[in-house]
């Protein structure tokens, strides 16, 4: 957004980091996961809930939850930059999603500080599943593009003008489509440039 932002002032959307905290599958419950486990997503959400991941490297991966992060880049519980932390806070579209969906939000953070509420969440999905079978994961940031109106944006968002193209929202799928996000920026530098 905020490159977008240099050559398009009149942009109406903000990047809000919300980060996805891991667990990953002990090696002597990976044999529980054959395949990806995957909930059915709540369409009000552009995240879908905890799930299983098969990894090509091996492993499974077991989240992630969906918390907002302090920081643009805060892969970690404890990262905070109050400058950006404002800006996401003071956006009135993340006021409007903060005020509908606030119980959804504590539950996310609440599953973010107790392993046992985690474990929980995926035993929906495997009831076997239990504390001690998760071993701490990774993290991830999805860069989210939330409108001024307080809709979290769940499309590919891709905003053009004569001096520039910039992919402002790439949700999941954006990784399983990225070739074809790739092939789509390309014709648009064909027709424009
Ligand atoms: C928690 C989470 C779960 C997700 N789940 C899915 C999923 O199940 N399926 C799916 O399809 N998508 C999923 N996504 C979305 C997907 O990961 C992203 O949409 C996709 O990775 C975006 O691709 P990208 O190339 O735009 O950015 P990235 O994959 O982030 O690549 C950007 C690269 O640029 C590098 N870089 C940054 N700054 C510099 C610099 N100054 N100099 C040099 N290199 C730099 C970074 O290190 C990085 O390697 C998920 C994302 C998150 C965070």
């Amino acid at each position: 957004d905020k490159v977008a932002k240099f050559t398009n002032q009149k942009l109406n959307v903000k990047i809000i980091p919300f980060r996805g905290e891991y667990y990953k599958l002990t090696k002597e419950k990976e044999s529980l996961v054959k395949n990806l486990i995957y909930p059915v997503p709540d369409p009000n959400f552009p995240f879908l809930g905890v799930h299983f991941t098969r990894m090509a490297k091996g492993g499974v991966e077991a989240g992630p939850n969906a918390v907002l992060a302090f920081k643009r880049e805060g892969y970690k519980k404890s990262d905070i930059n109050l400058s950006e932390l404002s800006e996401s806070l003071l956006w009135p579209g993340f006021q409007k999603v903060a005020m509908k969906y606030w119980k959804t939000g504590f539950g996310e953070m609440y599953r973010s500080f107790s392993k046992a509420a985690f474990t929980k969440a995926l035993q929906k999905l495997l009831p076997e599943v239990t504390e001690k079978d998760l071993a701490p994961g990774g993290a991830g940031v999805r860069a989210q593009a939330c409108d001024r109106n307080g809709g979290l944006i769940d499309d590919f968002l891709i905003v053009e003008n004569e001096f520039a193209i910039n992919v402002c929202n790439a949700p999941s799928p954006a990784a399983t489509s990225s070739l074809s996000i790739g092939d789509h920026v390309s014709d648009l530098i064909m027709k424009h440039f």
